[in-house]
């Protein structure tokens, strides 16, 4: 919980409207409503107070995105573009709330049963093994968590590097870095083309192969990894290296409210988030407490949720038709389709529900290198072949 720094104003005014759970943002699309009145929880808010998540007015992509990356990590992420002040840092801050709970190991190690299905009781520390004969559960329930890269985070905060702190024994210990911190979370990076190239290839092996080794020296440690990326970019400070693109699966771009109306709703949150952050959180408890169930619930539901072959087909046609070659294109799309009709709570994924998301999945993903890039070689090859049959 220490990894979410204090709560700032919300930096912008694009705060507010109409959305109050989950099922009511993808209703929007259906016109369907939808009434719940359950008895209100504590959200579990400690010492910092985010904006609401659903207090933010309009901004249906980036809000939809978002939700998704929680119900299904298999998205790939989600990469928001727009200048400052569209309130991207606020929204994803305020997610906190909406974390579902997920299985995570009680181990420093991070033991799991999956280990000993596959490496037998080897492959798990002598405790989690004793754990495991006795029949005591491995793993614990936790809520997701919202991890923050700082933004002078050095490359060994990112990886873990030597704990230095008094050692009660001669053993020097391999201190986690923030990037197993964030395994089965939420790695948040702002500004993200502003990272050095170190850190950022980090972030990305780490995050591509869901583990990563640190050496020092003579000792080792290999940590998990699994983690949902967010990140934030401003285009007018700088371009994302385009193999950095690819690698998020989700595109938004984040563009200032343009309704009068719903500026000035987001201006009149945004004073009263600021006179009084507990109240307006109050006041969108029960909201966030519907969307955190309704979130939970799609997430349980996701291992049933189906795609045929021909509602893939159409897909893959679609990406082909825009000459996208990388593969990620039609993971995130599937899998956030996935997620998509599992927050409607459907068990089969439609041809509707490709189109709604198709445009976040796959905008930006277009070179104009590649297209000539492949032209070339071929006409290069034909010209090899040319000569196969001269003497
Ligand atoms: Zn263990």
């Amino acid at each position: 919980m220490n990894d979410i720094p204090p709560t700032q104003p919300p930096d912008d005014d694009t705060v507010t409207t109409g959305i109050r759970s989950l099922r009511e943002l993808i209703e929007v699309a259906t016109g369907k409503t939808f009434e719940d009145k359950r008895p209100k929880e504590d959200a579990g808010l400690a010492e910092s107070l985010p904006f609401p998540f659903l207090a933010l007015v309009g901004q249906y992509e980036m809000k939809l995105a978002l939700m998704l990356t929680l119900i299904n990590p298999a998205v790939g992420g989600v990469l928001l573009i727009g200048p400052r002040g569209s309130g991207k840092t606020t929204a994803v801050r305020g997610l906190v709330d909406l974390m579902p709970p997920i299985d995570r190991s009680a181990c420093f190690y991070g033991c799991l049963p999956e280990d000993i299905e596959a490496g037998g009781i080897d492959a798990v520390c002598p405790e989690c093994a004793k754990k495991y004969a006795l029949g005591d559960p491995l793993t614990r329930s936790d809520r997701i968590k919202l991890i923050e890269l700082p933004l002078n985070a050095m490359l060994e905060d990112v990886v873990g590097g030597i704990d230095d702190r008094p050692a009660v024994s001669e053993h020097l210990r391999l201190k986690r870095g923030i990037l197993a911190r964030s395994d089965l979370n939420v790695l948040f990076v702002d500004e993200v083309n502003l990272l050095n190239d170190e850190i950022t290839d980090a972030i990305l092996d780490a995050s591509a192969s869901g583990v990563y080794t640190v050496r020092r020296g003579p000792m080792s440690a290999t940590y998990r990894s699994r983690f949902s990326l967010v990140g934030s970019m401003n285009p007018e400070e700088g371009d994302l290296r385009p193999q950095i693109m690819d690698r998020f699966g989700l595109r938004i771009v984040v563009e200032g409210l343009s309704d009068p109306d719903q500026r000035l709703e987001a201006y009149r949150r945004t004073r009263a988030y600021l006179n009084n952050p507990r109240r307006m959180i109050t006041e969108f408890a029960e909201a966030s407490r519907i969307a955190l169930e309704e979130i939970t619930t799609a997430k349980t539901l996701l291992p049933n949720v189906l795609i045929s072959d021909e509602v893939a087909h159409w897909g893959i046609r679609l990406i082909k038709e825009l000459k996208i070659d990388s593969m990620r294109s039609e993971i995130t799309l599937f899998e956030a389709a996935r997620a998509y009709a599992a927050a409607d709570g459907r068990t089969e994924v439609a041809t509707s529900d490709l189109q709604e998301l198709a445009p976040m999945a796959l905008r930006l993903r277009r070179s104009e290198f590649m297209p000539k890039f492949i032209d070339s070689h071929v006409v290069e090859d034909d010209n090899i072949r040319s000569h196969f049959n001269q003497p």
